[in-house]
């Protein structure tokens, strides 16, 4: 975690050491006001976030009269834990009921981690002692079946595959059968991100759900959204959130881009927390996401 978090700190601090300069100056005029903005319209915050933060900074500088640096940090870091909302429960649900294992869908566009996520939640959730079945319901993308097993045979658990080409549902149908006849705690289920028609998505997400839920309730709906890609990832969290209820985000790639404000922007939009962060493309490489632990690597 020190490890990641300095990497996050590596990849990020000019967002923090951009608003820390201007906010040290001894005097903000609206020209500082506005540099403030841009900085943090350039990060990937989102125009309403920006607004709220900006107003909120501005009243604690004047009411409380704010003229020593140490003190303006404070107040930022501060402001930035309560916008990104400290208090949002950020657990993974994986607890299934009537003994019957938990059940967790990772969607998302091609290309933005999905599969890896899964490998990584994996490797988390064995090293809490939970037994685990992956399903390999993204029957779309030829390799991705092949590359999901691999990461189960890394991490030591199964993995359901249905033939190329095949029935998405079928495949998360088996793996929930497998999940509960091997009596594991969590079924962790792979999907297709096409996004050719909002309308072919909404058929096959909702397709591969019910027929899940026939079997055991979807305890967790994770979005993975690839943080380089900023309006785009946008758009298609909004796409997502429309088709399918998701319950948390996965932040991937942030190791990658100096725009982490896309975490706050993100969860603004969906209005569910972000859960995890990919930080890099190796099997540590995803952490639970901590607010706290977020801005001070910013600040850092
Ligand atoms: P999928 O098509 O959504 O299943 O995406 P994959 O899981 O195949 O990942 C696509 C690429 O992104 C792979 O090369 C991964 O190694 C890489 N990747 C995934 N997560 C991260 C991350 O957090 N950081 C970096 N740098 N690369 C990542």
């Amino acid at each position: 975690l020190v490890r990641l978090r300095a990497r996050l700190a590596r990849s990020q601090g000019t967002l923090g050491k951009g608003l820390l300069a201007v906010l040290g100056r001894a005097s903000l005029d609206d020209a500082a006001w506005e540099e403030i903005e841009d900085t943090l319209l350039a990060a990937d915050v989102g125009v309403g976030p920006t607004d709220e933060l900006v107003e909120q900074l501005k009243t604690r500088m004047r009411v409380e009269g704010i003229k020593d640096p140490n003190h303006a940090r404070t107040v930022l870091r501060e402001e930035l834990i309560a916008l990104i909302g400290p208090s949002n429960d950020r657990s993974l649900k994986s607890t299934g009921a009537d003994g019957k294992p938990g059940v967790v869908l990772v969607v998302g566009v091609n290309g933005t981690g999905k599969t890896t996520t899964v490998g990584r939640l994996a490797r988390v959730l064995v090293a809490e002692d939970k037994s685990v079945v992956l399903g390999a319901a993204d029957t779309f993308r030829a390799a991705a079946a092949e590359q999901l097993q691999t990461w189960g045979e890394r991490v030591g658990v199964n993995t359901v595959r249905g033939p190329e080409g095949g029935d998405p549902a079928s495949v998360g149908f088996d793996a929930v059968q497998k999940g509960i006849a091997d009596g594991v705690d969590v079924v962790l289920v792979d999907t297709a991100g096409r996004l050719h028609t909002k309308a072919g998505l909404m058929d096959e997400l909702g397709k591969v759900k019910r027929v899940i839920e026939k079997q055991a309730p979807v305890t967790e709906v994770l979005l993975v959204i690839d943080a380089t890609t900023g309006q785009n990832g946008m758009t298609q969290a909004r796409v997502f959130g429309e088709v399918v209820e998701v319950t948390g985000i996965v932040l991937t790639k942030l190791d990658g881009t100096a725009k982490g404000g896309i975490v706050i922007a993100v969860q603004r939009e969906l209005g569910v927390p972000v859960k995890f962060v990919g930080l890099g493309e190796g099997v540590d490489d995803l952490a639970p996401f901590d607010p706290e632990d977020f801005v001070d690597a910013l600040l850092e």
